[in-house]
Parts: C-alpha cells; structure tokens; sequence
C-alpha cells in the first residue's frame, strides 16, 4: 500500500517505520526540512518533504501532528487527494475531531494509538512501539464501512491490540486513564516543588527513586500535548478531576480524623482492582 504520514514525529515516524517493515511505501511529510531527511536517512520513510502535494496518490494518510494542526492539516491536504483516500489521525482526543473531519473529508476514521513515551520528536521514535498497545479506532455512523475496515486491517498488522468505540466513549475513558493522570502526575511534581524549606526540597530530590519516578513520569512529558489533552477533552478532564479531588478530600478527611482502617481499605481496594487496568502486556 501507499501510505502518507504527516507529522514525522514520535508517533509518526514509530507508525512510519513499522509500516514500511510491513512492505509498504511511505511518503512523509513533516514541517520542517530537517526532520524530513532525518525520516529518510533513518528508513522511516521512502520519502519525506515539507510539500502535502506529494500524498496525492496515497491510499491511507496517518495525521500525526499535534491536535490543534489535525483540522487544519486536513483541509490543506483535500486540494491534493483523490476521493478515495482514506485519512485517519492519531490524536489523544477524538470528540472535537472526528465530527469536523468527517464533514471535511468522508472518508475520515478516527483512531488512536494507547502508545507513548515521555519524548518528543522523531528522536523519540520507537520501533514496535504499537505491539500489545490497544489501538482505539472512533467510527460514527456516518463513517464510510470500508475506510474503518482498511485502518482497522492496517493497525492490526502492527500487532496492536484494536478496540472500536465513540468518539465520547473514548474521550471520558481516556480522560480517567490518560489525561487525568497527565494532571494529578504534574501536581505531584508541582506539589513537592513548592515545599519552601530548601533543606528538605533538596533531601527529597536525593532520596526520590522508583515510586517518585514512576508516579511523575507521565506528568513530565511533552508539555504542548498535555495542555492539547486539557483544551480539547476539557469537559471530560474536569469530570474525572473533580471526582479525583473528592477521593483526595475523603483521604484527607480519613487522615486527619484518624480514620486508618478506611485508608487501609482504600488501598485493599486499589490494590486488588488495578491489574483489571493494565493490558496483559504489563
Ligand atoms: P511529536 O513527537 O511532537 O510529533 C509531532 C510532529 O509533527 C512534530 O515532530 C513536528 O515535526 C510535526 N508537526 C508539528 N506541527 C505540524 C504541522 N502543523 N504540520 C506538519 N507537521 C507538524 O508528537 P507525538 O507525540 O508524535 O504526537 C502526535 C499526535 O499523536 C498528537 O496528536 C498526539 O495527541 C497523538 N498521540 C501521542 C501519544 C504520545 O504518547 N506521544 C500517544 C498517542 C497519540 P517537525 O519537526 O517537522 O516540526
């Protein structure tokens, strides 16, 4: 197949390598002309450059560049395509895309990779990044049958694991397991920041190790998604943040009026009920 990637970065160029071990050809095309000759210099693609004319004979076109450019990036690419081509996106957020792209091109899928690190850039790229990975594709009713059919085989081949669901179904999920956690990891940090005595701000960068690294990770990421994640899933953030606040009210609440067998059983809780969170491949 011919396939176009747009936006060469961490998830463009992961989805533009593997593709291209499949045996398919890959035209990239990225904002600047470095980053383009990086893809092809490291096989991510056959081809790459800054010009969106160059996917006009694509089958499948991966949109891959931050959310707030996925619209936009559409509607620069229709001038060039044939009406066959099938555009998906990778973005975190669905609801504010996949409606508006629907009406700007119809045969538009919706999709997003559960698949990441804390960089940024096609530095950051990953080989077999998406295998094992749930891979959530958004069809609406009015999503053309064989265009979902097409992504759908195309992202299975990756060895990603393929769910199909609403785009507001993806976006209160994601919301609780992406974005929510984005946000309460970066209070964290935020928190621990704004100890005012420097002795003890000090000892406890030295004594951080693995429970500190593991819980301020995904806090520490791209900041430009992470706000992205915020303004577009806005009301579904809030949703999840305000019912994690109530949670942080009751423990505090527990703490204070010494209430230690609920703050025991929070945890029983939590402990027996967080494998049913994590993919088998973890
Ligand atoms: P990224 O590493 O920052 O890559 C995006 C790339 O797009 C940049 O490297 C940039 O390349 C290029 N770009 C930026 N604006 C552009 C534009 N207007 N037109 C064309 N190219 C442009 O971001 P990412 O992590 O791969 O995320 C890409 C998308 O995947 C986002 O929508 C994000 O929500 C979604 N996503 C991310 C993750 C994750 O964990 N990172 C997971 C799942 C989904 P240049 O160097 O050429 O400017």
């Amino acid at each position: 197949m011919k396939i176009g990637i747009v936006g060469i970065g961490l998830i463009g160029a992961s989805l533009g390598w593997d593709l291209r071990q499949l045996g398919h050809e890959v035209i990239g095309v990225s904002r600047q002309q470095a980053t383009c000759e990086t893809a092809e210099q490291k096989g991510i693609c056959d081809r790459a450059s800054c010009d969106l004319a160059s996917l006009e004979a694509t089958e499948v076109i991966f949109i891959c560049t931050p959310i707030a450019a996925i619209l936009p990036t559409i509607e620069r690419l229709i001038p060039h395509l044939q009406p066959q081509t099938i555009i998906t996106d990778a973005g975190s957020v669905k609801g504010a895309i996949v409606e508006p792209a629907t009406k700007l091109w119809l045969n538009f899928v919706g999709g997003h990779p559960m698949a990441g690190n804390s960089e940024s850039g096609i530095a950051a790229f990953e080989k077999g990044l998406f295998v094992d990975r749930p891979y959530v594709l958004t069809p609406t009713p009015a999503t053309v049958p064989s265009a979902l059919t097409t992504v759908d085989e195309l992202v299975r081949s990756l060895k990603a694991i393929v769910y199909q669901t609403t785009p507001e179904h993806h976006d209160l999920a994601v919301a609780w397991i992406s974005h929510l956690p984005v946000m309460v990891s970066a209070s964290l940090t935020g928190a621990c920041l704004a100890e005012t005595d420097p002795q003890i701000l000090d000892l406890a960068k030295k004594f951080a190790s693995t429970g500190f690294r593991d819980t301020s990770r995904v806090g520490a990421g791209n900041p430009e998604m992470g706000m992205m994640m915020a303004q577009y899933n806005r009301e579904a953030v809030l949703r999840s943040l305000y019912r994690y606040r109530d949670r942080l009210d009751g423990i505090i609440d527990s703490i204070a009026s010494k209430q230690w067998s609920e703050i025991e059983d929070l945890l029983a809780t939590n402990q027996a009920a967080r494998p049913d969170f994590l993919n088998s491949n973890d």
